[in-house]
């Protein structure tokens, strides 16, 4: 196997790795369907958008915990938007390393709004 053929390899092992990360799925305590990644909340959203949107205030070696309410809005079994949406609350910890960097997003729970 050449160097390009290992390379290729890894990469698309990470890339496994990445997408079965992200296939996450919760059962939802309201209404009982899947939560994934069209409805819970993600580092992107909570993160940068939220805790983290002024760039010059950064939260530094700390393992934090957070409550973040959200919305199931979207069945993700049929990829549509829910008909009766409803709110949920979530239990999310996250780990920063020393520059400022979310290390772990971790959804603990996911309990009735
Ligand atoms: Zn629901």
């Amino acid at each position: 196997m050449s160097k390009k053929e290992m390379e290729d390899k890894k990469r698309e092992n990470t890339k496994k790795d990445t997408e079965t990360h992200k296939k996450t799925v919760i059962p939802c305590p309201v209404c009982g369907k899947p939560l994934g990644e069209d409805n819970l909340p993600d580092i992107g959203g909570v993160i940068e958008e939220r805790l983290c949107s002024e760039k010059d205030v950064r939260i530094v070696n700390s393992e934090v915990v957070l409550e973040y309410d959200f919305y199931h809005y979207r069945n993700e079994e049929e990829g549509v938007a829910m008909e009766d949406q409803h709110p949920l609350g979530s239990v999310i910890k996250i780990v920063f390393d020393s520059s400022g960097k979310c290390t772990a997003f971790d959804i603990v729970k996911v309990c009735p709004g």
